[in-house]
């Protein structure tokens, strides 16, 4: 089968072979027809809406070393901070008063908030009547479990690679194992969970990429986050190549091709490489999600995974306001719904 018939079979289907995959991720001759194929898929899943949601990088400071992170704990350039627990309540609030109806807490690996001190935050948050994403690395079952109760209920942990060589050695110390580990442990707990992909690592191929999306596929995740590597200062990738924007919004298409009611976010990392037209070409490309970082500029400057980090020196409601524009110039809104896939409403029923 050619590619053009891989994707028509993705398109038709949901799925395909892993050779499927590979060809349609080398073959450069039918990007449009994919990414059209795409945009088609999410405009008839998620009607002409994009869900927003608020990030709030709430602290910096990492115990890991991954090889490709600015944060990662080896680089003692970098100037480390954690936001008070009342701050962080007070800035989902403001998110929450301008329309926002998911913050997102993000964070290095680390236990500098204790379990109590995060569970007081998102109770805290949890009053504003929004959605709580957490994006703060590998915890314990119990930890979980505890943000869970107190608000939590979504949860971001990429894989990254899939491919268990590259990922020790872009991850040492950690384990290919205990990531999935923790993507099941959150499954089970019935966060809504999220995975994905650093696109663009020294040493990945097709058919390595093939296979991280294979394990999206049948993981069946109810978000997924794609994004480029972009190389970081003070790192052991510091002079690799990078990634593309363009192979992320490929794997982007074929991502929501494979798992049609999901939300994928337009990443930071795109707009970063390609700040005029790179969210607009995700969202074009079955990308649903925004999620502009709105903590304070102070910690954004020091809130570093890669150089130039994409971010908007504005307040909450102009931040807002950029995108709300940018939506209504792609014949797409907000939506003003709960930023809910529809894969996990689905999956509850
Ligand atoms: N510490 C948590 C959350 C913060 S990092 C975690 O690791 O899950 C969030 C994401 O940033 C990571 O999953 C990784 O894919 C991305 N990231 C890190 N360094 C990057 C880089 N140099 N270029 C692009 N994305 C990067
Ligand atoms: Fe820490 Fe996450 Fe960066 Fe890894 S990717 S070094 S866990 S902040």
């Amino acid at each position: 089968m050619s590619s053009l018939e891989f994707i028509n079979e993705l398109y038709n289907t949901h799925t395909t072979s892993l050779k499927g995959l590979e060809e349609i991720i080398k073959d450069e001759s039918n990007c449009d027809y994919l990414f059209e194929a795409a945009d088609k898929t999410r405009r008839k899943y998620s009607k002409q809406e994009v869900h927003l949601k608020a990030l709030i990088e709430i602290s910096n400071i990492c115990t890991k070393t991954c090889f490709y992170c600015g944060l990662r704990q080896a680089n003692k350039v970098v100037n480390r901070y954690k936001i008070e627990p009342d701050d962080i309540i007070n800035y989902a609030k403001e998110a929450a008063q301008v329309g926002y109806k998911t913050i997102v807490l993000q964070s290095g690996e680390s236990n500098i908030f204790s379990d109590d001190d995060m569970c007081k935050i998102l109770r805290g948050i949890k009053k504003f009547g929004v959605q709580i994403t957490l994006s703060l690395g590998e915890k314990s079952f119990e930890q979980y479990k505890a943000y869970k109760e107190a608000g939590a209920n979504r949860y971001l942990l990429r894989i990254e690679t899939t491919d268990e060589k590259l990922y020790k050695r872009f991850h040492p110390g950690m384990s290919l194992d205990n990531r999935i580990r923790c993507l099941q442990d959150l499954k089970t707990l019935g966060y809504e969970t999220g995975s994905g992909l650093l696109v663009g690592l020294p040493d990945t191929n097709p058919e390595i990429l093939a296979k991280d999306l294979m394990f999206l596929k049948k993981f069946d995740f109810d978000m997924v986050g794609i994004g480029p590597f972009i190389p970081a200062d003070n790192t052991p990738l510091s002079n690799e190549k990078g990634g593309s924007v363009h192979m992320a919004i490929k794997l982007i298409a074929i991502t929501r091709l494979l798992l049609p009611n999901i939300n994928i976010p337009a990443t930071t990392a795109i707009e970063t490489i390609d700040p005029n037209e790179g969210r607009k070409k995700a969202l074009k490309s079955g990308a649903n999600v925004i999620m502009p970082s709105i903590t304070n500029g102070k910690y954004q400057d020091l809130y570093r995974l890669y150089p130039k980090k994409f971010y908007i020196k504005s307040d909450v409601s102009e931040t807002y306001t950029k995108f709300d524009n940018l939506l209504f110039s792609i014949g797409d809104k907000v939506s003003l719904e709960n930023g809910d896939s529809m894969r996990f409403n689905q999956r509850l029923k």
